[in-house]
């Protein structure tokens, strides 16, 4: 049986005031689950939730988060009711809790073209960054238990985790999880191309270990006759999903990939790290072109270390140097920052402002509706927001050189957009004001030139209402219908008004 202290234990310096709102939630919880059970046959909270909240602390997050975790599926799955959390814990923890439960919602169809908007509805709709990474948690315990699931629903829930989980995981530079999401997945996933793909690994990373070894003793040798002692290094092995990704891009060329297994060198300073460049590049050469400095210009999601590929007498070598702090950052990214946020605020008693920072990235008619009149805008001085979220922040007016990353994050990110539902649950995102005309061109241009009329919610509607965030609409049409002068009065879109345009031009000629 689990007990709360297997929670507390994880946690970094946790306060009184920490352990009793933990042993309050783990209490409330456990009622609230008693009798129910997993689909593999175990009591539901022994195995799931605690699995969640002991996740939740490895990640360095806060008591409210984890009692969050630890309450996260009272309201979906128990007679819990919203009210009672709201008594016991509060409008914080209820709001956290509520929003795990909103995003447990919405269900990924396999819609190529709709991973984008899913992932910003997701991020939208969970509004403090603290709701998705307790969702993050949950999806991991979920994945990793994805065997005693029902055939039919491990597929989808696979592709789910690998199409938009993951991303986000790796968008909000949580390394460690994102890894552990796709290699969870991906044998559900992709069941061929894992087997395949495992069994090259297992070749290739056993021929690199011993490489690897040879290579780590030589090194450490030479170090140390720099003086350089205090330091860890480990070998890392390529993730089985990630391999599976770059043989794609390699068009399935193992010989191309020099990566599977890298030795990982960690220092205690940023200073070391380029010394410590400096001694291996005077031992081997390293290759041109691989050599990668992302302490001085880190991915845009905060990775950093130092990447070098060196020809040792043992073959093509991989190497990686970074600071701990870099490591640490690595594996749990964005995780990091919150953690320290909570505690530094909360001990000053200011708890809630602390995420302003966050909030201020997604897209406004979701950020400011949960603040409190003490929470409030306010400049944030830049020391407190970390450099890469600084950076995301200000993409949409800033074009210089940030790469793929940003161009995804960029424009419909953090504008004014709502996420409009076909009855079948696929998502469309539009400007904030659009119509059904809009929604009707958005699906098909077809149903957009032959609208006739609109049920938002089930109710009928005219084609001019202005629709609203997570509204359910079904445009209908009829053949004789023709798009008229009056829709481009309340068409919002730039696609819709153009195919207006070129059908009133048709009409004409
Ligand atoms: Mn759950």
């Amino acid at each position: 049986m689990a007990t709360v202290k297997d929670i507390i234990s994880l946690m970094h310096d946790p306060s009184d005031e920490d352990k009793k709102l933990l042993e309050q939630a783990f209490t409330f919880a456990e009622k609230a689950h008693s009798g129910h059970k997993r689909y593999s046959g175990e009591p539901y909270f022994d195995t799931h939730v605690v699995s969640v909240a002991k996740t939740l602390a490895t990640f360095g997050m806060g008591a409210k988060t984890i009692a969050a975790g630890l309450l996260h599926d009272t309201i979906e799955d128990t007679e819990t009711t919203d009210t009672a959390i709201q008594e016991a814990f509060g409008d914080e923890i209820l709001f956290l809790v509520q929003g795990v439960t909103k995003l447990g919602k919405i269900r990924y169809r396999g819609l190529e073209r709709h991973t984008e908007s899913l992932m910003k509805l997701f991020v939208a709709t969970s509004q403090d960054i603290r709701v998705l990474i307790v969702k993050l948690a949950d999806r991991l315990h979920n994945i990793q238990t994805l065997e005693h699931v029902p055939k039919e629903k491990q597929a989808r829930i696979a592709l789910e985790t690998l199409e938009i989980y993951a991303p986000i995981a790796d968008r909000l530079g949580m390394g460690a999880l994102k890894r552990d999401l796709e290699d969870g997945a991906f044998p559900f996933a992709y069941p061929e191309e894992y087997e395949k793909v495992k069994e090259l690994l297992k070749e290739k990373s056993k021929e690199n270990e011993k490489q690897l070894e040879k290579v780590t003793k030589t090194l450490k040798k030479e170090l140390a006759k720099n003086g350089i002692t205090d330091i860890r290094l480990t070998h890392r092995i390529k993730g089985v999903y990630s391999l599976y990704r770059k043989l794609e891009r390699k068009e399935r060329d193992m010989s191309k990939i020099y990566d599977v297994a890298a030795l990982r060198i960690i220092v205690s300073s940023v200073a070391e790290c380029y010394q410590v460049l400096g001694i291996i590049h005077g031992m081997w050469r390293p290759l041109p072109g691989k050599i990668k400095d992302y302490i001085a210009l880190p991915k845009p999601n905060g990775y950093q270390s130092i990447h070098t590929t060196v020809l040792t007498s043992e073959g093509v070598t991989e190497i990686q140097i970074r600071t701990r702090d870099m490591h640490r950052n690595a594996q749990y990214g964005i995780a990091s920052h919150i953690s320290y946020k909570e505690q530094s605020y909360g001990k000053r008693g200011s708890m809630g402002s602390n995420l302003q920072w966050l909030r201020q990235l997604l897209p406004h008619p979701f950020r400011l509706r949960t603040l409190t009149p003490e929470a409030r805008p306010r400049e944030y001085s830049t020391t407190e927001i970390p450099g890469w979220i600084r950076e995301v922040a200000r993409a949409h007016e800033n074009t210089s050189g940030t790469e793929e990353y940003l161009a995804s994050l960029k424009g419909d990110f953090f504008e004014h957009r709502i996420f409009i539902f076909t009855p079948n649950g696929d998502v469309i995102d539009l400007p904030v004001g659009s119509t059904p005309i809009d929604f009707a061109y958005a699906i098909h241009s077809d149903i957009g030139d032959h609208a006739s009329g609109a049920r938002i919610n089930n109710k009928y509607s005219s084609l001019d209402t202005v629709l609203k965030n997570g509204d359910i609409v079904e445009v209908e049409t009829r053949d004789s219908n023709k798009p008229s002068h009056k829709w481009l009065e309340f068409a919002k879109t730039t696609m819709a008004r153009r195919h207006i345009r070129a059908a009133l031009e048709r009409e004409q000629t």
